[in-house]
Order: structure tokens, then C-alpha cells, then sequence
């Protein structure tokens, strides 16, 4: 058996669960071709304010649809994206594609907000703050429409260069937030110096409220946490109707997951905005 990770390193190929959960050894070209050739698809799913009860935000996810392999997880390419330099285009891609849909988005509810993942394989390029902004001008976005996501433990991956990247698009105005916190390992040293303005909490203790009492003491801890550091909080991978009450019950900022909705064809997210004038 060949562990993820060890396949897409020695060989550029990455193992992938067919429809029929069969493992099948995936080469790089054929993401890349995907990349190039518009078999990816940008998924929204909606980001629930919680204080004004109405959908402020989006989260963009990247969906591969291979006409052998069916609908590919991002689990399942993002490693391989990362291990083979595909992820600066697959992350350009994204950013693109879900720009279009942000304007658009806007025009119903003209504060929303997007959110995109970022890989730290990409911190090293040169220019990638540059590259990033300018991504916006095409579509006439504004930084300040964008939150850009960083897993806690992408961030330690190499603190300083994550440190001296975000604090750079931070001050161009980006919101910067730390994704799948509480699963990683960062040290309250770090978060103290990250300019991060939004803290995500992983969705396995969210997903835990309804069952285990400590599960719903650790959000909460978390999101006092996160609001000491004056950062909004997060929750994703909200399943049921009891834990997003009680996340409203404790403060939290915002929420994200099932129960709220799915994430969906952009297209469709945008065309299920009602309008708002404000
Ligand atoms: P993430 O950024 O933490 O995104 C949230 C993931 O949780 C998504 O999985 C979403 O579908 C899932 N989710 C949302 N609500 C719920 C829920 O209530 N219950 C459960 N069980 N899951 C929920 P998805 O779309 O499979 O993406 C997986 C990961 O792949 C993402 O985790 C993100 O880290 C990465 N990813 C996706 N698209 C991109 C991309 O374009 N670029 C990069 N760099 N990473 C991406
Ligand atoms: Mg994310
Ligand atoms: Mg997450
Ligand atoms: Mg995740």
C-alpha cells in the first residue's frame, strides 16, 4: 500500500476513489489537462451571518468532473495539485472563476463576500500578492469583497513566509482567515502574530455539539479566543438545527454547512440571491 503522499511524490500520480470506491492511480496530466481543459467546476456554498440572520458570504470549492472517474473530491487533487506546482493554476483558476460570480452576486446583495482557499506551495512564488491583487482588477472587485483562507496548518508549514505573505495582503486589504482551526498545530504564539481577521473552527468539533457537551466548551472557548484577537469567528461543518442555535446562543459571527445549504453550482447560488437594497 502506498500512502497518499508517497505516491504523488515518487511517481506524479495520485491514488483517486472512483464512483464505485475503486482506488485508481491518477497521473498529473490528466489534471492538468482538466485544469486547461474546463472539466473543473467552482462550487459556492453560503456563509450564514449569524447576528443579521442573512447569507453575507461564500466559500469557494474547486470540483473536478472526469468523464471516467465521475465527480472528483478536492480531498483527492489538491495533495496531487500540490505536489506536482499545479496548484498556483488551479488556484488562479478558482479565483477567476469565482470572481465572475462574486460581481454578480454583488448586484443582488452588495456587501457579499467571497472566500478562497490558498496552498502554501504557492507562498514561494515570486509576485504572488501581485498576481492575487490583480486577479480582482479584471473583475472590479475590491479586496475588501475577498477573504483569503489559510489551513492552520498550512501556516506553520513556514510561519515566517506565511507570516510576511499575508501581513502583505492584509495591508492591501484582503480579510485573511484561518481555516480548519483546532485540528492543526499551531502555537498561540504564532496566532498572536498572524493577521488573520477570521478564525474558522474545524468542523469535526462543531460537527460533535449535538452529542458531547466538551465539544460545545471548546467552541466556545474558541470563539472568545477568536474575539480577544478582535477576529470574526466561524463555524463550519454546522449538520443540524440544535448546534446552530446554540452557536447564535454563543456569539459566534457566522456559520457554514449543511444544514444551512450545500455547496451548489455557482450559478445557482447566485441565482437563489434574493435582492437586497442597502
Ligand atoms: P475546507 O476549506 O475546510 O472546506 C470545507 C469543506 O467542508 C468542503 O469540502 C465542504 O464541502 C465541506 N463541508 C461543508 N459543510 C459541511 C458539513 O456540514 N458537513 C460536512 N461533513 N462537510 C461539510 P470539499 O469541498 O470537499 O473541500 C475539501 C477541502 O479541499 C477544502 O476544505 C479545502 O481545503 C480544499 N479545497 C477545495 N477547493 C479548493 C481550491 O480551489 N483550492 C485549494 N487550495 N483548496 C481547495
Ligand atoms: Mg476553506
Ligand atoms: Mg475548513
Ligand atoms: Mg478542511
Amino acid at each position: 500500500e502506498l500512502a497518499y503522499g508517497e505516491a504523488a511524490r515518487h511517481t506524479e500520480r495520485s491514488v483517486v476513489y472512483s464512483a464505485e470506491n475503486e482506488p485508481v492511480l491518477v497521473p498529473y496530466e490528466l489534471l492538468r489537462d482538466a485544469i486547461t481543459g474546463n472539466q473543473l467546476e467552482v462550487y459556492l456554498q453560503p456563509i450564514l451571518d449569524l447576528r443579521q440572520h442573512r447569507l453575507t458570504g461564500a466559500e469557494a470549492l474547486s470540483r473536478w468532473h472526469d468523464p471516467q472517474l465521475g465527480q472528483v473530491s478536492p480531498d483527492n487533487f489538491i495533495g496531487l495539485a500540490e505536489d506536482t506546482g499545479l496548484i498556483s493554476d488551479l488556484t488562479r483558476w478558482n479565483l477567476n472563476a469565482s470572481l465572475r460570480h462574486l460581481a454578480r452576486a454583488r448586484r443582488q446583495v452588495p456587501d457579499m463576500n467571497l472566500s478562497v482557499n490558498l496552498s502554501p506551495r504557492m507562498f514561494a512564488e515570486r509576485d504572488i500578492a501581485v498576481q492575487i491583487a490583480s486577479a480582482l482588477d479584471v473583475w472590479d472587485a475590491s479586496p475588501e469583497a475577498v477573504t483569503l483562507e489559510v489551513t492552520e496548518n498550512a501556516l506553520m508549514e513556514d510561519p515566517a513566509l506565511s507570516l510576511r505573505l499575508l501581513t502583505s495582503l492584509r495591508d492591501r486589504g484582503f480579510g485573511i482567515s484561518i481555516d480548519d482551526f483546532g485540528s492543526g498545530y499551531s502555537s498561540l504564539a504564532y496566532l498572536k502574530q498572524f493577521p488573520a481577521t477570521e478564525l474558522k473552527i474545524d468542523r469535526s468539533f462543531v460537527m460533535d455539539m449535538q452529542s458531547d457537551a466538551r465539544s460545545v466548551q471548546l467552541v466556545r472557548s474558541m470563539i472568545d479566543l477568536g474575539h480577544h484577537l478582535q477576529m470574526h469567528v466561524v463555524a463550519e461543518g454546522v449538520e443540524d438545527a440544535t448546534t446552530l442555535e446554540l452557536l447564535t446562543r454563543m456569539g459566534c459571527d457566522r456559520a457554514q454547512g449543511y444544514h444551512i445549504r450545500r455547496p451548489q453550482p455557482a450559478a445557482d447560488f447566485v441565482a437563489s440571491l434574493e435582492p437586497q437594497n442597502r
